[in-house]
C-alpha cells in the first residue's frame, strides 16, 4: 500500500486506474496535467508517481526532467508507444520502470510493488561499503559505479542488475533469477537481455571477448570473479 500520484489526462483510463488502485488499498492523488502533477508532487509528497507520457500541456519526457530536478520519488511511466529508444531515454532520465498501454491494472500493481521493494532495498544498502570487482567500484550507498576510476552513468535497473551480478561474482546467474531479484516479476527473458546489452555497452564490454559480463549459453550470465571485496578504505 502506498500513496500514489496518478498523472493521467484520459478520464476513462484515470477513473479505471483510480478504482483499481483504491481496491488494492492504495491512497490515490489525481492530477490531470503535467503542471498539476508537479504541483501535487510538491504539496502532497506521494510515495510513488504513475506518469502518462501523452499529456496535454507538456511532453512526459520534459515533465520527468522537471520531476527529477526536484524529487527522488519513484516514477513508473505509462506509455502508449512501444518504442525501445524512448524507454531507454526515460530510464536514463530517471524513470524507475514502465508499462506499455494498454496494460492490466494487475500488471501496474506488480510494477508498483517491485519499484517500492527495490527502493527499500536501496535504502537498506545505504550503510554497505562499496563493492569492488576488477576495475569496477560499485557504491550502493551513493548509487555510483566507477570503471577504472571513471563514473559510468547507469539507469536504476542497470545498476540493480550489476549489483546482483557483483554480489554473485563468479557464479552463473540465470535470467529467471535476475528477473526475480531485480524486476520482481516473471515476464520475458528478453527484458533481461535488453538491459544486459545496454549495461554491457556502458561498461565498454565486448560480447565476444568480455572483460566483465560472460554468457553461459542456455544457463545465464556471470560477472568475472576478480576477487570481490568490500572496500574498506571508505573514501
Ligand atoms: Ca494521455
Amino acid at each position: 500500500m502506498a500513496h500514489v500520484l496518478l498523472v493521467e489526462d484520459d478520464p476513462g483510463i484515470r477513473s479505471a486506474l483510480n478504482r483499481a488502485l483504491l481496491q488494492r488499498g492504495h491512497a490515490v492523488t489525481i492530477a490531470t496535467s503535467g503542471l498539476d502533477g508537479l504541483q501535487r508532487l510538491i504539496t502532497e509528497e506521494p510515495e510513488l508517481m504513475i506518469l502518462d507520457l501523452g499529456l496535454p500541456d507538456m511532453p512526459g519526457e520534459r515533465l520527468l526532467d522537471m520531476i527529477r530536478a526536484t524529487s527522488d520519488v519513484p516514477v513508473v511511466i505509462a506509455t502508449a508507444r512501444d518504442d525501445e529508444g524512448l524507454i531507454v531515454r526515460l530510464l536514463d532520465a530517471g524513470a524507475d520502470d514502465y508499462v506499455v498501454k494498454p496494460y492490466e491494472p494487475a500488471q501496474l500493481e506488480a510494477r508498483i510493488r517491485a519499484v517500492l521493494r527495490r527502493r527499500q532495498g536501496t535504502t537498506a544498502a545505504k550503510s554497505e561499503p562499496p563493492l569492488r570487482v576488477g576495475g569496477l567500484r560499485i557504491d550502493t550507498a551513493r548509487h555510483v559505479v566507477e570503471l577504472d576510476g571513471t563514473v559510468v552513468e547507469l539507469t536504476r535497473l542497470e545498476f540493480d542488475v550489476l549489483v546482483h551480478l557483483a554480489q554473485h561474482a563468479g557464479q552463473v546467474v540465470s535470467r529467471k533469477d535476475l528477473l526475480h531479484h531485480v524486476w520482481q516479476r516473471t515476464d520475458s527473458a528478453r527484458t533481461v537481455d535488453v538491459h544486459l546489452s545496454w549495461l554491457r555497452r556502458k561498461l565498454g564490454d565486448d560480447v565476444d571477448a568480455p572483460r566483465f559480463i560472460h554468457v553461459r549459453r542456455g544457463v545465464g550470465v556471470f560477472l568475472e570473479d576478480w576477487g570481490v571485496d568490500r572496500d574498506r578504505d571508505s573514501s
